[in-house]
């Protein structure tokens, strides 16, 4: 599929950076016009995989959290977050609803739901050691200026 625009921003694991990712893709996808809801729904499923990355994925290490967001054609968003942290050993066990790996951190193990609400589509790949991919799209509306 046709690739119309893209961007890559890569930053260190620091919590402050979900903030500065939610930022960014805003920013780009203002060019396709999204609807106030469709861009909320992407920011905050883009949230949820940036805040996991930092916090399960660099649990004890630092590195970076990789982002790319491209916009295809016919609307298409396609957004990849991607560490090189710990890595998840049962991926499938770990996007169940309500389960999650650190429940003394008042973590309600529903990143993976809400990012599967929000958006048409959602990968995870993941490799124990090596860390997790995120790949999500979603479609935009399609409205008339
Ligand atoms: P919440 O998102 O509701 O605060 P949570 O982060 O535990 O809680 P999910 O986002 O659904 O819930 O993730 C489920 C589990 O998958 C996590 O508890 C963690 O064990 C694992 N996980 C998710 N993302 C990663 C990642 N990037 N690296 C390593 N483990 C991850
Ligand atoms: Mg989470």
């Amino acid at each position: 599929m046709e690739v119309k625009n893209e961007i890559k921003f890569i930053m260190p694991s620091l919590s402050v950076n979900e903030a500065a990712a939610r930022a960014v893709v805003s920013s780009f996808l203002i060019q396709a016009d999204p609807t106030v809801e469709e861009l909320s729904d992407i920011r905050t499923a883009v949230s949820e995989a940036v805040t996991n990355a930092i916090v399960h994925g660099y649990r004890n290490s630092n590195g970076n959290v990789e982002l790319t967001v491209k916009l295809l054609e016919n609307r298409e968003i396609y957004i990849r977050i991607k560490d090189r942290g710990c890595g998840i050993s049962d991926v499938e066990k770990a996007m169940e609803p309500l389960f999650t790996t650190a429940p003394e951190e008042e973590r309600s193990g529903l990143g993976f739901s809400v990012m599967e609400s929000f958006m048409d589509k959602l990968k995870v790949k993941s490799n124990v050691g090596k860390g997790t991919t995120v790949v999500m799209r979603k479609r935009l509306s399609s409205h008339e200026d």
